[in-house]
């Protein structure tokens, strides 16, 4: 029985990583999200048959619960919604980490092993800092929580003193289990802790904390493997926590940041922000549909470059609608994606997916970058932060560093968006103002579809 419930496991484990690596490109994403489901199948059976369970019935209930809250959330939320509530989820994860770790700290009667006691302290520190930090993003990508940077005197410092607090108790509840309060407090300064790390970063620096905030859940799901001496959970969680980190790391070179930068150095704060704003005018040109299709109608070669907008909208089939029309009068068209555009790691990729747009036609900002400077028109779908130039050319911007799609090298730069708001970083565009660059106002979709009415036309 054993040597079978091992066997199970290894099939899981193989089922996962085929599956993360399937989930690395968007044509074979599908099939990946399968082997995993697979695998996570396996592994829930093979653990109910293998643990000796003490009540099918409370699983049972929590099954049920549990499933119905999250069918509910996933019918419900709108897609626009989606990153929260993947921050949500990762917060789940690092709660549910922290509350078996508890349990089981209270089940061993004060008088376990060395290791499992490390690794129950470990389990609460990191799920307790997983959950509090995952909500505080949540409420900062819902807007319930500024999404600028809150700083005060002190705070590295501040943070240092409750990192070593939190330290010093944990070892001293591995040297004197019996020590509840100590246990206590250790969970409340991780909950603390995962505010107060988190609230410092803000604008455009949130993705880098998403991702690492997944990471986090995933290495709290391990050491609850270890607590639990479940090899399953620990394979599983060291997979979240290594492509966690590898997600982490292809966000900071999105943003050309170290990840201690981020984590350290703090985005601007609303008061900074508001001071370095508003210094230019800026002067615009903008165009109706009509006069866009007719720029349109004379290019031969055009990059979309898709932004949080166009989340926003939903336009990603009038986006597919645009390049049909486009291909049909024999224009090229590209799809420029970079890196953190939207709320979430992929969320373009994800989108134009949807709405069937081949991948081949979408470039990652390193391999299509050079390609503007031979490009008739750049169009700008709800995107602000990632095609900002302050990034290439203004060192007191907070994005200052940042790799951008160089939209505005191409000959014409169209930008659709519904007025002159800044995105999700709350700096000014300069861009809008450029010799080159026109302005097509208006809600996304409506806009677009606008756009394809005036293309069809004329043709
Ligand atoms: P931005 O947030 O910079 O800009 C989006 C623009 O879309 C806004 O300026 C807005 O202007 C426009 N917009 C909103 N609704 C509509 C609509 N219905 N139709 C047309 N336009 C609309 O988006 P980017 O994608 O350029 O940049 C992403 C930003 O989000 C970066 O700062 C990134 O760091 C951050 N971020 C990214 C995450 C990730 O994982 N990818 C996670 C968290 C944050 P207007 O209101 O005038 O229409």
């Amino acid at each position: 029985m054993e040597k079978l419930i091992n066997v199970a496991y290894l099939v899981a484990s193989v089922l996962f990583i085929l599956g993360i690596k399937q989930l690395g490109s968007p044509r074979t994403a599908r099939n990946g999200n399968f082997l995993s489901s697979l695998g996570m199948l396996i592994a829930i059976l093979v653990t109910l048959f293998d643990k000796h369970v003490l009540s099918f019935q409370w699983i049972l209930v929590g099954m049920l619960v549990g499933g119905a809250i999250g069918a509910v959330m996933a019918l419900k939320v709108e897609m626009t919604a989606m990153p929260q509530m993947v921050g949500l989820l990762n917060g789940f994860g690092g709660g549910a980490s922290a509350l078996v770790a508890l349990s089981e700290y209270y089940r061993s009667g004060f008088n376990t092993q060395l290791e499992t006691i490390i690794s129950i302290m470990l389990s609460l520190i990191i799920g307790s800092v997983t959950f509090s930090g995952s909500l505080i993003a949540f409420g900062k990508l819902q807007g319930l929580v500024t999404g600028n940077s809150v700083q005060y005197p002190g705070q590295h410092v501040i943070n240092l003193l409750l990192i070593l607090l939190t330290v010093t108790l944990s070892l001293l509840v591995v040297l004197q289990q019996s020590l509840q309060w100590a246990v206590i407090t250790v969970v409340g300064l991780g909950l603390l802790l995962g505010v107060l790390l988190v609230i410092p970063i803000g604008g455009a620096d949130m993705p880098v904390v998403i991702s690492l905030l997944n990471s986090y859940s995933g290495v709290a799901a391990a050491t609850t493997g270890f607590v639990l001496r479940n090899p399953m959970l620990i394979i599983t969680g060291a997979l979240v926590g290594a492509s966690g980190v590898i997600l982490t790391n292809i966000m900071c070179r999105g943003m050309n940041r170290s990840l201690m930068n981020v984590l350290l150095g703090g985005w601007a704060t609303a008061a900074q922000l508001e001071a370095a704003r508003g210094k230019k005018e800026i002067v615009i040109k903008s165009v109706d549909a009509e006069e866009a299709a007719m720029l349109f109608e004379s290019a031969r070669s055009v990059i979309i470059v898709p932004g949080y907008g166009m989340a926003v909208a939903q336009a990603q089939h009038a986006v597919r609608d645009l390049k049909n029309v486009l291909e049909q009068k024999g224009i090229d068209v590209k799809f420029a994606i970079h890196p953190v555009a939207g709320r979430m790691p992929g969320h373009m990729n994800i989108l134009l997916a949807e709405s069937q747009i081949e991948y081949e036609k979408m470039y990652a900002l390193e391999d299509i970058n050079d390609a503007f400077h031979q490009t008739d028109i750049a169009f700008v779908v709800g995107a602000n932060d990632v095609v900002n130039p302050a990034a290439r050319n203004n060192p007191s911007s907070p994005i200052y560093g940042m790799p951008i799609l160089n939209v505005d090298y191409a000959k014409t730069v169209i930008i659709n968006k519904r007025s002159m708001a800044a995105g999700y970083a709350g700096i000014d565009n300069e861009l809008f103002g450029y010799p080159n660059a026109l302005m097509y106002f208006g809600d996304a979709r409506e806009a677009i579809t606008r756009l394809v009415n005036e293309l069809k036309n004329h043709s």
